[in-house]
């Protein structure tokens, strides 16, 4: 690798068709390089981006200075610019996070200070103002976000892969990368659908990015282990009780951010996702096992002290999962009003989540760079909110690897 200004054509071979790749992608072409896109997917948004809760997070939860609380309070706004002016559904809608109980006080001001250092703009309510942003809400407590929305992230993505094509890039759908092999002046990047040559090679795979970073000769010291999230949604005559985005007060030992009701771009109000260890890494049901999947997960040291230390958020999530009974339950200590027929199963995401071998959950978004490499191997929420700040920043350290 030399020093100095990335040279302009370059031509640059990205795995993946997710929010994040095809952000990287547009970025990469905004700035005059040649880009291929290689999905082994029919489609464009098949896995995450696809399935995900379609919220533009505000950067209220993130650890002040982190990327993730940078590029979401950026990425907030430039997704919310980006779509209306592609013509993608997108509204602020704000949300209320809710402290249901006393015992959850201290940290909801503890969100309220972090928000505050993060530059969002939150403030705490009383049960009484909460109540004119959620009339049913029921709380003790409520802080209030102004800049959440939600978008239709799909269709963020149909606009890039059109927007890419008609700029002169290839998207190449059914194309599975399968090897990497660096030359002295090019990335080789095998697939099951032929060869590609480039000046450098991004992984934005998502679930498969660990796998990835392997093919390529990389040991990252990491491992993306899945968490299924399932949802369900209201029925019709209960979507009243939700104007916009209720949200619990999150665990700070967990990464996930409960079982919230979220109000959709297309109608509707979904409820979830909860957070299930999933035997497969495209494993949308219970049934979905994949042998590999499972073996890659439980050879992994940290997996068994992660289960060690959450076995009891484990079982009551598993019995969330299977008792409908229960997820309704969760949901009535935000929204007491719900009747017993309120939610009907919907579609379920899961999430890539990068593991350390000690168990810790990598809690930042992370990338390993190589020479005429980088590779993406934690992009958990909310990438999706920062996808085109993280497109830059791909698109900075991508081609300085190819200088
Ligand atoms: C249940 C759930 C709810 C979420 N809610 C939100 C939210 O409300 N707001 C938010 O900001 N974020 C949310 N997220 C997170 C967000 O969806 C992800 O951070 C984001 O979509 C990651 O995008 P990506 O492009 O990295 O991954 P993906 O969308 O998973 O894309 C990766 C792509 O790589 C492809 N691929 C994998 N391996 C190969 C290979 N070998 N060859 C070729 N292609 C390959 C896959 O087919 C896939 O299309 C949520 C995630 C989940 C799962």
């Amino acid at each position: 690798m030399t020093s100095g200004p990335a040279r302009a054509g370059q031509r640059i071979i990205i795995a993946g068709a997710g929010v994040v790749g095809l952000a990287t992608a547009w970025e990469l072409i905004r700035r005059g390089h040649e880009v291929t896109v290689l999905e082994k997917e029919a489609g464009v948004a098949a896995h995450q981006t696809g399935n995900n809760s379609g919220v533009i997070h505000s950067g209220l939860y993130y650890t002040p200075g982190s990327m993730k609380a940078r590029l979401a309070v950026a990425g907030a706004e430039s997704m919310k610019r980006f779509a209306a002016e592609h013509g993608v559904a997108v509204h602020t809608t704000g949300k209320l996070v809710v402290a249901t109980s006393e015992a959850q006080l201290g940290r909801l001001h503890e969100l309220h200070r972090r928000g505050t250092l993060n530059g969002v703009p939150c403030r705490l309510v009383s049960p009484e103002e909460a109540r004119e942003y959620e009339p049913h809400v029921s709380c003790v407590a409520a802080l209030r976000v102004e800049s959440t929305g939600i978008v239709d992230y799909k269709g963020v993505c149909a606009v890039l892969a059109r927007m890419i094509g008609e700029a002169g890039g290839d998207i190449r759908f059914g194309t599975a990368v399968t090897g990497i092999r660096a030359e002295a002046a090019h990335t080789v990047v095998e697939t099951d659908n032929g060869q590609w040559r480039g000046d450098g090679f991004v992984n934005c795979g998502g679930l498969h990015s660990d796998r990835i970073a392997r093919l390529a000769g990389i040991r990252p010291g990491v491992r993306i282990i899945p968490f299924r999230g399932e949802y369900y949604e209201l029925a019709p005559e209960q979507e009243h009780l939700v104007k916009g985005l209720i949200y619990p007060v999150p665990d700070p030992a967990f990464p996930f951010l409960g079982v919230h009701l979220t109000r959709m771009t297309g109608g509707g109000v979904h409820a979830g996702p909860n957070a299930l260890f999933a035997f497969a890494r495209e494993g949308y049901t219970w049934l979905t096992v994949n042998p590999r999947d499972v073996l890659d997960s439980a050879t992994w040291p940290g997996l068994w002290k992660l289960g060690a230390k959450f076995w009891k958020v484990g079982i009551s999530e598993t019995a969330r999962s299977l008792s409908r009974r229960r997820f309704l339950a969760g949901l009535r200590q935000l929204v007491p009003e719900l009747p017993d027929e309120s939610l009907v199963p919907t579609h379920a995401g899961v999430r890539a989540q990068a593991m350390h071998r000690d168990g810790t959950l990598v809690d930042d978004f992370l990338f390993e760079r190589a020479p005429r490499q980088m590779h993406v191997l934690n992009a958990p929420s909310p990438a999706a909110t920062a996808a085109l700040e993280i497109g830059r920043i791909i698109a900075d350290e991508a081609l300085v690897t190819v200088r």
